[in-house]
């Protein structure tokens, strides 16, 4: 009934989607956790349940099973269905995932497209790294300010340099507030982007609705990541301030 094609599960028993946000969080879970077990008796199975969602399992009194995995981050795109055959309950919770998925401005993503997808979704994760620590390194210098006589880094209003004890000019003061505000709209500008990544803009013309949820900040706009490297924390805690979003930390 299903075979394995490029390391994705393909075939009718399987459901695939796309979800507006970066990863599957513990609020995307609980929804999962209640759709599917509004009926014939599921409940998870043993679960690890720190850091972001990779994969979950359930099964019902009579050992049906059902299983999760994230393919994918920004957005989380991922697969569920049986590991063995499938039965009326695991069918039936299929289809209150699917509907689930589309209450939740989702993607249901067919098989013949799913190789298309997964090729689409494949650098974004290393984008969103790279965009998260540009982020981070934007934030730490958006309150500060550095002395012109020996270097070292001072808290923005600060009125002498706390190693030299220097005292900052006007001009100095005026330059440093010119820096700040250029900052900050650079910091503006990778969170719109990184905030695009996670609702999963461009990769659908048709999806996700500008309007869903009606984000603040959203930007249409998708532009590439900036900077090469990848590795390192990343979080979309200030991409998505409707909600909170855990703190990726990619497995090592
Ligand atoms: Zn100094």
């Amino acid at each position: 009934m299903s075979r394995q094609d490029h390391g994705l599960w393909v075939g009718r028993s399987y459901l695939h989607f796309l979800l507006p946000v970066p990863t599957l969080s513990a609020v995307e879970i609980d929804l999962l956790d209640r759709a599917i077990g509004a009926a014939d008796g599921w409940t998870p199975a043993a679960v690890t349940d720190s850091g972001p969602v990779l994969s979950r399992a359930w099964e019902t009194p009579a050992k049906a099973e059902l299983r999760l995995a994230v393919l994918s981050w920004y957005p989380a795109f991922v697969t569920l269905g049986p590991p063995g055959r499938s039965g009326r309950a695991a069918r039936s919770a299929r289809e209150r995932v699917a509907e689930l998925v589309l209450s939740q401005g989702g993607f249901l993503v067919g098989d013949p497209e799913l190789a298309r997808v997964h090729e689409r979704l494949a650098d974004r994760w290393a984008r969103a790294v790279a965009l998260q620590r540009e982020i981070d390194e934007l934030e730490f210098a958006l309150e500060q300010r550095q002395c012109v006589q020996c270097g070292s880094a001072a808290a923005r209003r600060a009125a002498h340099c706390p190693t030299c004890r220097r005292r900052f000019t006007g001009a100095e003061d005026v330059a440093s507030d010119d820096q700040h505000r250029g900052v900050e709209a650079a910091l503006h500008d990778r969170v719109a982007q990184l905030t695009a990544l996670a609702r999963g803009e461009g990769i659908f013309a048709q999806w996700p609705a500008a309007a869903a949820g009606s984000r603040p900040g959203a930007s249409a706009d998708g532009g590439p990541g900036a900077g090469a490297g990848a590795g390192g924390a990343a979080d979309a805690a200030s991409a998505a301030p409707d909600r909170p979003v855990p703190r990726v930390v990619p497995h090592r």
